[in-house]
C-alpha cells in the first residue's frame, strides 16, 4: 500500500516536472497544443438539427458487432443512411455489399471502376460490362475516383495509374455512368498547402510536413491541372452527374470551386474531411454555402465515432467561437461555427442528396 502511494507520487512529481519546467525553447510546434482562453458559448450538439444522409464514408466495420455498433451511433446522432464508397469491383465489391445487405435501407455501397488490363485491347468494353454488373448487384454511384497527379489511383483491385478523369478512354464509362443514373463521387488534387514548401510560411505545415504532394514524379499534374482534368469531364459529360469531394480540395480558394458550380449544373461537391479547413473561414464558408444550397452535400471521410459527427455538426451548427479539435484535425488553428440557417442545413444534410439521387 504504502509503496503504491510512493510509486504514484514519484509519478506525479515526474509528470508535473515535465509540464512546469518546459524549456520553452525547446518546445517542438507538433507538441504545442493550446486551451481556448475564452469564455464564451460552447455547444454541445449531441444530434444533428435534421436527418443526414452522409454522402461520404467508407467500409469501416469488420466485424458483424461493429456494423451494429455503427447503425446505433447513426440512430443517435440523426443518420439516415452512410454511402459506402467502396472504390472497388468484383469480389471484394461483391462482399462488401453482402456485408451491409442487413441493413439495406441504411448503407448504400457504390462501386468503382476496374482498370484491370487498362492498356490491353477490350478494356473499355470489359470495364463497361463490369460497371454493369456492380449496378445490378446493386451499385447506385461510382467512387470515390480519386486522382492525385499520377492517375485514378482509388481503385481495388487494380489502381488506374496513368489515366485521368478526362482521358478518351474515360468516356464510355462516364456516359454509362449517366445512363445508369449512377453519381460519380471523385476526388481531384490536395488541398493548396500540400503543395506548398513545408517551411515556416507553410500556413497548413502540420498536415502539408505529413501529406506533402512530391512534385518531383515525373508526368504529376499540378493542382489547377487536375482541377481542369475534373472541369473537362464534367464539361464533356452533361449528363453525367458528378460530386466533387472535399470540396475539389480548393478550401484554401473557394473562387475556384464557384467558377465551376456556376459553369457546370451538372456538378455538385461534398464537404467531408474538409471541416477542419473550412472552419478557420466561418464568414466565407457561410456564404459559400447559402449561395450554392442546392450544389453542396454533407459528409464525413472520418471513421464512425459518435464525437466526430457531433464536432461536425458543431462546425456547421453553431456559432461558437475559437475551440480547437485535436482529435479530429492536425491544425494548429483554431476553429469557428459556421451558423449555417435552418434552410441551407436541411438541404445540405440530406435535401440535396435525396433530389440527386432520385434522378
Ligand atoms: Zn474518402
Amino acid at each position: 500500500m504504502k509503496n503504491k502511494n510512493g510509486l504514484a507520487i514519484a509519478i506525479t512529481l515526474i509528470f508535473s516536472s515535465t509540464l512546469f519546467s518546459q524549456n520553452i525553447n525547446d518546445l517542438k510546434l507538433k507538441d504545442y497544443h493550446p486551451i481556448s482562453i475564452y469564455k464564451t458559448p460552447q455547444s454541445d450538439i449531441k444530434k444533428a438539427k435534421y436527418p443526414i444522409i452522409d454522402v461520404h464514408s467508407h467500409d469501416y466495420t469488420d466485424t458483424d458487432a461493429e456494423l451494429d455498433a455503427w447503425v446505433k451511433t447513426m440512430d443517435e446522432v440523426g443518420v439516415e443512411k452512410s454511402i459506402i464508397l467502396s472504390y472497388s469491383t468484383g469480389k471484394k465489391f461483391d462482399s462488401i455489399v453482402d456485408k451491409y445487405a442487413r441493413y439495406k435501407n441504411r448503407f448504400d455501397v457504390w462501386c468503382g471502376f476496374d482498370y484491370t488490363g487498362l492498356d490491353k485491347p477490350g478494356w473499355q468494353k470489359r470495364a463497361v460490362e463490369e460497371l454493369e454488373r456492380c449496378y445490378k448487384k446493386g451499385a447506385k454511384g461510382v467512387g470515390e475516383l480519386g486522382d492525385k497527379g499520377l492517375g485514378e489511383l482509388y481503385s481495388d483491385p487494380t489502381p488506374g495509374y496513368g489515366i485521368h478523369i478526362d482521358d478518351p478512354r474515360m468516356k464510355p464509362l462516364l456516359e454509362k455512368c449517366a445512363e445508369l443514373r449512377m453519381p460519380i463521387n471523385i476526388h481531384v488534387a490536395e488541398d493548396e498547402w500540400m503543395y506548398l514548401p513545408a517551411d515556416s510560411t507553410n500556413d497548413g505545415l502540420m498536415n502539408s510536413a505529413k501529406w506533402k504532394v512530391d512534385m518531383s514524379k515525373p508526368g504529376i499534374l499540378n493542382h489547377d491541372q487536375l482541377v481542369a482534368t475534373l472541369e473537362n469531364a464534367v464539361k464533356n459529360n452533361p449528363r453525367t452527374t458528378f460530386i466533387a469531394c472535399h470540396l475539389a480540395n480548393c478550401c484554401a480558394d473557394l473562387s475556384k470551386l464557384s467558377r465551376l458550380l456556376d459553369a457546370y449544373p451538372n456538378l455538385y461537391a461534398d464537404i467531408s474531411a474538409r471541416y477542419g479547413e473550412l472552419a478557420p473561414i466561418p464568414r466565407a464558408v457561410k456564404a459559400f454555402i447559402e449561395k450554392y444550397q442546392d450544389r453542396i452535400l454533407y459528409g464525413t471521410d472520418m471513421g464512425t465515432a459518435r464525437t466526430m459527427y457531433q464536432t461536425t455538426f458543431r462546425i456547421l451548427e453553431s456559432t461558437d467561437e475559437h475551440f480547437y479539435a485535436r482529435n479530429l484535425f492536425n491544425y494548429h488553428w483554431p476553429l469557428y461555427g459556421i451558423g449555417l440557417s435552418d434552410g441551407v442545413l436541411r438541404k445540405l444534410y440530406g435535401e440535396n442528396a435525396k433530389r440527386i439521387f432520385k434522378k
